[in-house]
């Protein structure tokens, strides 16, 4: 099979979806690779290494796009990509449909096999290819959200872990899940007072155990989650039910709840925010104040630390990348039930429940 990698072209992101060594890997099993010239630079791959690996440079996104019969990307495709998509092409990147409609209608409208990573689900239901995203993107909440509790980023002033003498910052984590569990490990190592909320009480018990004693752990709803935001200095949503819109756990309402300079970090962003009045930010304007509340939203925080996002995220796809290629789409969904479960719209149908189910589309 074919594979074309094209450079992402999504603001600011420098990530890229196969490292020299997976190219290697490739021409190992019998299949030329196409890389568009630079698009491993950002990660800090030359073109030249991608080449010595066995790859072909091209040097447009056009011509990668012509030639691939495997597009492996890492964001959804955006606009200026749609009309470059040939019929029957396979697509394996992340898409996040459920919050996108004019993605959704694209990819039905272009005939393309598109296999989501955020979808790929083991027997467990755990989400191989979306873990190592999220535990770049939780761990990095503490950290931009420690930045922006500073003054001169228009937050509180506060220090996550005080000192001597003072209190240290209160953070709440919505969600106790990949993002909620890594943004616990950091807020907790900073010496916060960390609280997690979640509806999965197994959940909350597995947390209670692993986590140290200046973490608490309390069921989410509403009643809870307005009785802790008045006291939380550092807010992160980092729920999930899968493939659909996230919900919306802190209303337009509660931020009147809340101290002014308190900072929100909606990961969740990216399946529609857990935080009503988080819309989708970058990471050249990552932040904006609603009532003086800063609120932080960018859609793609493991792109500003893509050396180490680029080896996390191509450790767990290639595995998968390799078994589409050698075996075609239709025999790797067939054998592997995990793959399968990757597909959302194949020929101009939505195949993924939860996406048909969000834009009122037939499944
Ligand atoms: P996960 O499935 O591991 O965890 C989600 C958790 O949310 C689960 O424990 C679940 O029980 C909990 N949950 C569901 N409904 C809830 C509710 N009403 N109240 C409290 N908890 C609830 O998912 P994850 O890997 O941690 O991902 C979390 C979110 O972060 C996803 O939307 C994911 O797409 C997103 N994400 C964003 C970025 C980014 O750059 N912005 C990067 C990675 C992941």
């Amino acid at each position: 099979m074919i594979i074309g990698v094209p450079k992402e072209i999504k603001n600011n992101e420098n990530r890229v979806a196969l490292t020299p060594a997976g190219v290697a890997e490739f021409r190992k099993n019998g299949h030329p690779v196409y890389i568009q010239s630079t698009a491993g630079v950002g990660s800090g791959f030359e073109d030249s290494e991608y080449e010595k690996a066995g790859a072909t440079i091209l040097p447009t996104i056009e011509a990668v796009y012509e030639i691939a019969e495997m597009i492996v990307k890492v964001k959804e495709p955006i606009t200026s990509e749609y009309a470059l998509i040939k019929e029957n092409q396979l697509l394996f990147t992340y898409f996040h449909f459920a919050s996108s409609e004019p993605l959704t209608h694209a990819m039905i409208e272009r005939n393309a096999v598109c296999l989501a990573y955020e979808t790929v689900e083991k027997a467990d239901r755990s989400l191989p290819l979306l873990v190592p995203m999220s535990e770049v993107a939780g761990r990095m909440a503490i950290q931009e959200g420690a930045k922006y509790l500073e003054k001169p980023m228009g937050g509180r002033g506060i220090l996550l872990g005080g000192v001597a003498g003072v209190k240290p910052a209160n953070v709440l984590i919505l969600g106790g899940g990949i993002v909620g569990t890594q943004a616990a490990k950091m807020a907790t190592g900073l010496g916060a007072n960390v609280t997690i909320v979640d509806v999965n009480l197994n959940r909350l018990r597995y947390l209670e155990d692993v986590l140290p004693a200046n973490a608490d752990t309390v069921m989410s709803n509403e009643y809870n989650i307005r009785q802790l935001v008045s006291q939380s200095d550092l807010i992160v949503g980092a729920v999930l039910i899968p493939g659909a819109k996230a919900p919306h756990l802190i209303t337009r309402d509660m931020l009147s709840l809340m101290k002014k300079g308190t900072v929100l970090v909606d990961v969740a962003v990216d399946q529609g925010g857990c935080i009503e009045t988080c819309t989708p930010t970058t990471h050249e304007n990552p932040t904006y104040e609603i009532d003086g509340i800063v609120h932080y939203c960018v859609a793609n925080m493991p792109g500003a630390v893509p050396y180490t996002s680029t080896l996390a995220l191509t450790n767990a796809t290639l595995p998968y990348a390799i078994q589409l290629a050698n075996k075609g789409w239709q025999q790797a969904c067939t054998q592997n039930e995990e793959l399968k479960k990757g597909l959302n719209v194949v020929n101009g149908k939505i195949v993924y429940k939860a996406v048909a189910d969000a834009w009122g589309l037939t499944y």
